[in-house]
C-alpha cells in the first residue's frame, strides 16, 4: 500500500499473486512446560506458529506464567518464533502463599509485588490474571490492583482471563476495567466468550460494555479465538470451593460422604444454568491415565463404563476421573474441549473492530493427544473462513487484528507493521488457498498458504515448508533495561 522500501535485496522472492503482511502476533499463548515432553524449551521452532503465519507469541497468560523471567530466557535456544511473557497472578500467589483460599499477610502482599517487579526488570510485557482458576480466584479485585500497579510503573499491559464468562460475564469485565483503570495501564481482555446455551446470541451487549468504557477513554480491547469450543480442564466442570488445594485435597472431598453430595447438587446447578442437557459438549483432549478417552466425550466414556445416561451417573464418571487423573499428575483431572459458544457469538466478537486475533494455545508436539485445532489454525482458519469464504472480515481488517492492534497494546513498537526500520517479521501468502486444515476430529495438521515466514529477517518458511534457520528471540517489554 504505498509504502516504498528502497531496499538492497541479497535474495528476490517471486510474490506475484500473493500477499505480504507483517508477521502474525499472537498475544495469547501457553507455551510454558507442564512436563518434560512440551512447552517451548521442548519444542522451539514452534511449527504449528510458524506455520500458521506467526511469528510472535506472548506467553505467560491467564495468570500462569514462569516466576524467573531471566532464568526462563536464558534456558530458550533454538527458537523459531518470537517470545514475549507477561508475569501471571497465580504463579505468583502460589510462590508466596500456596493455594491457600485466605488474603494475603502484608508481607505477602510485598513479597509477591516483589516477583512482579523483578520479572518487569526482566523483560515481562505486562502482568496476567486467571480469576477462574485456582489459587487466582481467591483473590479481591484489590489484591489484583496492588499487583497490577507494579507492572504498569514499567509500561506493562493487564491481561485478563476475567472471573466469569457466564452469568457474571458484565460484572467481571467491569472488574477487568476497574484493574486497568486504578492500576493505569492497558487492558485485554482476554479470549471474550459468553459460555452457557441459555445466554447464546448475548455477547453484542458485553461488546456494548466494553465500547461504552472505550468512549470514557479507557484503554480496552479484547481478543478471541474463531472456534465455537474453548479448551480447559475437567476441574471446571466443579465448584471452585471443591478444587481448592492440590489433587491430593481435592480427592478428599470427593471421597467424603458430605462434601460428595454437596458437590454432586454444584455441578447439577452448573449444568442447568448453562442449559447443557448433559455432558455430552464436554470431550477429553488428554486423559493420562486412559489414552483411549482422548477425543470422546464425558458422555461416552459414560457409556463405555456401562453406567446409566443420567446426570448423576456423568457426574460420578467425572469425579473418578478427578480422581485417577489427579493420582496420574494431573491436578485438575484432564485437558478437555468444551462446546461452551455459538458460532454467531463467535461472529459478532469478530466483527467488532477492537477485537485480536489470538490462538490461546501451545506449542504442539505432532501427532500427540486430542488437542484443540486453535494451536494450528487460528489465523489460517480467519483468513480462510471469516475472510474469504463469509467476508465477516476484509482481509486488511483480519491482518491488522493479528499484527498493529495487538502490537499496540503490548508495546512491540518495532513489530506489527511493514514499515522502514521496523523488523522484518514478515509473512507471504496465497489470499486463493490460505487454508486452516486442523479439525477437532483430527487437529494434528499444519494450515496451508502461507509460502514464506521471515523471521527478523531470516526465512523459518520457505516455499511452505520448515527451512533449518531458528532466527527467533525473547521480546522483552518495556521495562527492561
Ligand atoms: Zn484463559
Amino acid at each position: 500500500m504505498g509504502v516504498d522500501l528502497q531496499l538492497d535485496a541479497r535474495e528476490t522472492i517471486d510474490a506475484a499473486g500473493r500477499v505480504l503482511a507483517p508477521g502474525f502476533i499472537d498475544v495469547h499463548t501457553h507455551v510454558e512446560s507442564s512436563d518434560r515432553r512440551d512447552g517451548l524449551q521442548r519444542l522451539p521452532r514452534a511449527d504449528n506458529y510458524v506455520l500458521d503465519g506467526v511469528t510472535t507469541i506472548v506467553t505467560g497468560n491467564c495468570g500462569g506464567s514462569e516466576i524467573d523471567i531471566a532464568a526462563w530466557n536464558s534456558s530458550l535456544s533454538g527458537l523459531g518464533i518470537n517470545v514475549a511473557t507477561l508475569i501471571g497472578h497465580n504463579s505468583v500467589r502460589r510462590a508466596v502463599m500456596g493455594l491457600d483460599d485466605r488474603a494475603p499477610t502484608p508481607r505477602e502482599l510485598e513479597q509477591m509485588q516483589a516477583l512482579v517487579d523483578q520479572a518487569m526488570q526482566d523483560g515481562a510485557v505486562g502482568f496476567s490474571t486467571g480469576l477462574l482458576y485456582v489459587p487466582g480466584t481467591y483473590a479481591t479485585t484489590e489484591e489484583v490492583i496492588r499487583l497490577a500497579e507494579v507492572a504498569a510503573r514499567y509500561g506493562g499491559v493487564y491481561a485478563s482471563h476475567i472471573r466469569e464468562q457466564g452469568a457474571k460475564l458484565h460484572d467481571s469485565i467491569d472488574e477487568a476495567v476497574r484493574v486497568g483503570r486504578e492500576a493505569g495501564m492497558p487492558v485485554q481482555i482476554s479470549h471474550f466468550k459468553l459460555k452457557g446455551r441459555t445466554r447464546w446470541g448475548n455477547i453484542g451487549k458485553a461488546i456494548e460494555l466494553v465500547e461504552s468504557y472505550r468512549r470514557q477513554g479507557v484503554d480496552v480491547v479484547i481478543d478471541a479465538y474463531p472456534y465455537d469450543r474453548a479448551s480447559s480442564n475437567l476441574g471446571i466442570t466443579m465448584p471452585r470451593w471443591a478444587v481448592s488445594g492440590g489433587a491430593e485435597e481435592i480427592a478428599a472431598r470427593i471421597q467424603d460422604d458430605d462434601t460428595h453430595s454437596r458437590i454432586v447438587g454444584d455441578m447439577q446447578a452448573m449444568l442447568d444454568d448453562g442449559g447443557y442437557p448433559d455432558y455430552s459438549y464436554a470431550t477429553v483432549a488428554q486423559y493420562r491415565p486412559q489414552p483411549a478417552y482422548n477425543g470422546r466425550t464425558i458422555s461416552e466414556i459414560n457409556r463405555l463404563a456401562e453406567r446409566p445416561a443420567t446426570n448423576d451417573a456423568e457426574i460420578e464418571t467425572i469425579l473418578d476421573m478427578m480422581i485417577e487423573g489427579g493420582e496420574a499428575g494431573n491436578n485438575y483431572g484432564a485437558s478437555m474441549i468444551y462446546h461452551y459458544m455459538s458460532m454467531q457469538d463467535v461472529d459478532t466478537v469478530f466483527r467488532y473492530p477492537n477485537t485480536a486475533v489470538t490462538s490461546d494455545g501451545t506449542v504442539m508436539a505432532y501427532g500427540r493427544g486430542q488437542p484443540h485445532p486453535r494451536s494450528y489454525g487460528t489465523n489460517a482458519r480467519v483468513l480462510a473462513d471469516f475472510v474469504r469464504d463469509r467476508k465477516i472480515l476484509t482481509l486488511a481488517d483480519a491482518i491488522r487484528r493479528m499484527t498493529s492492534l495487538p502490537a499496540r497494546t503490548f508495546s512491540f513498537h518495532d513489530r506489527g507493521i511493514v514499515r522502514p526500520g521496523f523488523i522484518a517479521d514478515l509473512v507471504l501468502f496465497d489470499p486463493a488457498i490460505v487454508a486452516d486444515q486442523a479439525t477437532f476430529e483430527d487437529p494434528h495438521q499444519y494450515s496451508v498458504g502461507f509460502d514464506y515466514v521471515i523471521v527478523n529477517g531470516v526465512a523459518v518458511v520457505a516455499d511452505g515448508a520448515m527451512t533449518d534457520k531458528r532466527s527467533g528471540k525473547f521480546v522483552k517489554g518495556p521495562g527492561a533495561d
